[in-house]
């Protein structure tokens, strides 16, 4: 019996825990709440129509994608794309850093043994992004270790289909191409010159 009052007063404090406020009569007309929005608006308006009177920054329109924003930062991130070595292969070792760390789970990376190399175990039988998923937040090219994949500075990631917007390993590879030495010797070069310093 006792276990039972204990068990009831319990699910009473969660109950009234969990219960949302009531709303009151004039909060659930919401009266209130669009007055503020359209006084929000009206402030907006009204500050950004003075500044394009007194022909200030900040009230611009730009007509996209015939005009584009000439203040867009230059670290802005965009489409991306993957470095090749001077022979045209990936620079990409396939270790799955980039998929592993990625929040939207839109990167499909497949490895294979596919250089004579022997500082190179593998690198990607297949390597595809879907875009449609990309929240574009970098950190793929941040979890890089040899630096194979970047993105640019295209943010034009548009199709009329959602597969237009999945990309594979040779479109990532030839869209923007980058060749850049063997990671392996930037890796010796840097080592070189280290221990010449010392
Ligand atoms: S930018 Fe972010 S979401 Fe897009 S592929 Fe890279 S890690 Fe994933
Ligand atoms: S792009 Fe970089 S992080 Fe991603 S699998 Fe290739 S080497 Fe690893």
């Amino acid at each position: 019996m006792t276990i039972m009052h204990r068990n009831n007063s319990m699910e009473t404090k969660k109950r009234k825990y969990n219960n949302r406020k009531e709303l009151r009569f004039k909060e659930a007309i919401y009266l209130i709440a669009i007055i503020k929005g359209l006084c929000i608006t009206a402030r907006i308006f009204f500050r950004n129509l003075f500044k394009w009177i007194t022909k200030r920054r900040g009230a611009v329109t730009t007509y996209y994608p015939e005009e584009e924003r000439a203040d867009r930062s230059p670290y802005i991130r965009g489409k991306h794309y993957l470095v090749q070595n001077p022979d045209g292969a990936p620079r990409c070792v396939a270790c799955m850093m980039c998929g592993t760390v990625c929040p939207a789970h839109c990167m499909y990376i497949e490895a294979a043994e596919v250089s004579a190399d022997p500082d190179i175990q593998k690198g990607p039988k297949r390597f595809d992004i879907d875009l449609s998923l990309c929240i574009m937040c970098g950190f793929c090219v941040e979890a890089c270790p040899v630096d194979a994949i970047r993105m640019s500075d295209n943010v034009k990631t548009v199709g009329y289909t959602r597969k237009d917007l999945y990309v594979d390993m040779n479109h990532l590879l030839t869209w923007n191409p980058h060749r850049e030495p063997f990671f392996t010797d930037v890796l010796r070069n840097d080592f070189q010159e280290r221990v010449e310093k010392e």
